[in-house]
């Protein structure tokens, strides 16, 4: 028996249909070569790794990240490999959206105010191939399994299946943008980017499925209707009321520079980081058991303060009005407006600090950010602030503060290249002594917002 004939005899075995099989193979033994070529490494080595990768993907495990040889294998081969190895072909589009940090901007959004966030270098891959026959099926690398939808039916799932939920609310919302949605595809996504630790993976989903479904069916559409579109699928599909900083940040970022969005446009624009600034993320993986509860209340809270104010949002009053109400609100409702209308102008603040280059005076603002979270907003926890004071006092820190929601979650440091991972790990045990867990830790830059990295779908004009 030839390789040839070899390998297309074990694609057939791992489930691939018979008439695909031979192709697969022969792909397989052309990623070998170009691996060997591009890796340094044998070929026997090179092939060895994408068998073991298919192997994994078919008994559901999630693969090894590091191919033969150096660097680790990139996201692409990765994705490339396992839609083979799913679906026994290749995929005609392949897509990339970025997961976000929330730089400053803490329950800004809703009160119709600005915030900046940065698209880091970690997302959500999605490769697609479409079907003649209107079925649709969904593959992912952290689930077992392919979930298969019949032609025509955009039906919502629960259970291990939930996480389709997220592309099938795009394909929903598309007619509601005035554009078409492709009809059979098989889908698959990989990603380096945890998910639920508040970088939102879930935007990242959305957008990498949006341009994917985009491009397949040759739709090229602004990319403020890509953002809102994950926005409409998240609100209304899985049921999230997120408001546009996710889908914005992952839609409009770019490397080495900020995302700013005044919400009530709303408006998108970018601010260059000054060279040097890292992010460093801490995720506490506590979680208040109250917290959907908490958000609703704190909205409801700084609807009430608008209302006493005489404004129809927050953004709209000034210090000076909330001063004079002063004897008019109830100390909490005072105390919440105080959070939202001075953040608000920490943002700004912060927006001339970067353009000036100034580092630490961006690290102030976000460290502010976090006292104003703990004592007006109410929206942190003693393992949040914990890490703000530990962080504040090492070397090379500019500044930290809790990222997203609050009520748990995660903390973010912007700092010099002088903290280094050893800093981060020092941090993180003396979170561990108090607190009794290791808090994850994700050193991370900024990235480039989504996009189609490669696309050979026919109708698509190049
Ligand atoms: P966050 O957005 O902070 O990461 P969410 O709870 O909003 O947390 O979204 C996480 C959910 O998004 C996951 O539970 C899963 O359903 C979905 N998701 C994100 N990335 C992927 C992926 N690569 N494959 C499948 N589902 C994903
Ligand atoms: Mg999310």
């Amino acid at each position: 028996m030839t390789e040839h004939e070899q390998l297309t005899e074990l694609c057939r075995r791992l489930g691939a249909e018979p008439a695909s099989a031979a192709v697969m193979a022969a792909q397989l033994q052309k990623r070998a070569d170009q691996m060997a070529a591009e890796r340094g490494v044998t070929r026997v080595a090179a092939m060895e790794y994408l068998l073991g990768v298919m192997m994994q993907a078919r008994r559901g495990e999630t693969p090894a990240a590091d191919a033969p040889g150096r660097p680790p294998l990139s996201m692409r081969e990765k994705l490339l490999t396992l839609f083979h190895a799913t679906f026994g072909r290749s995929p005609a589009v392949i897509t990339r959206a970025p997961g976000r940090i929330e730089f400053i901007g803490n329950h800004t959004d809703y009160n119709g105010g600005t915030v900046l966030g940065a698209a880091i270098d970690r997302g959500v891959w999605v490769a697609l191939a479409p079907r003649a026959d209107g079925v649709r099926r969904f593959a992912s690398e952290q689930q077992a399994g392919v979930v298969t939808q019949g032609a025509g039916t955009l039906k919502k799932a629960d259970g291990d299946e939930a996480w389709i939920n997220y592309p099938l609310g795009v394909l929903a919302a598309l007619p509601e943008f005035g554009l078409k949605a492709p009809a059979g595809f098989d889908f698959y996504a990989v990603s380096d980017l945890p998910s639920g630790a508040g970088l939102s993976s879930s935007a990242a989903i959305e957008l990498a499925s949006a341009l994917a479904f985009l491009e397949l069916t040759g739709q090229r559409p602004a990319r403020e209707t890509v953002v809102k579109i994950g926005r409409h699928a998240e609100n209304h599909f899985v049921g999230v009321p997120c408001g546009i900083l996710d889908q914005g940040v992952s839609g409009f970022g770019q490397k080495d520079r900020l995302v700013f969005i005044d919400c009530r446009g709303p408006r998108f624009d970018t601010v260059p980081l000054p060279a040097g600034a890292q992010f460093w993320i801490f995720n506490t993986h506590t979680k208040h058991a109250l917290v959907d509860g908490l958000y609703a209340a704190r909205h409801r809270e700084c609807m009430a303060a608008a209302q006493a104010l005489g404004v129809d949002l927050l953004v709209a009053a000034t210090p000076a009005m909330l001063e004079s109400a002063r004897g008019e609100l109830p100390p909490e409702t005072h105390r919440r407006a105080k959070h939202v209308i001075e953040e608000i102008a920490r943002v700004d603040a912060c927006v001339a600090a970067l353009r000036a280059g100034d580092l630490p005076a961006a690290g102030r603002l976000l460290t502010a950010s976090h006292r104003s979270s703990q004592a007006l907003f109410e929206n942190s926890t003693p393992e949040l602030d914990f890490l703000v004071d530990e962080l504040v006092r090492a070397p090379g820190v500019h500044g930290a503060r809790l990222t997203g929601g609050g009520f748990g979650g995660a903390v973010m440091a912007l700092t010099a290249p002088e903290f280094t991972r050893e800093q981060a790990a020092r941090v993180a045990a003396a979170y561990r002594e108090k607190h009794g867990q290791e808090p994850d830790v994700l050193h991370t830059r900024t990235g480039d917002g989504a996009a189609v990295v490669q696309s050979s779908a026919p109708i698509c004009e190049k």
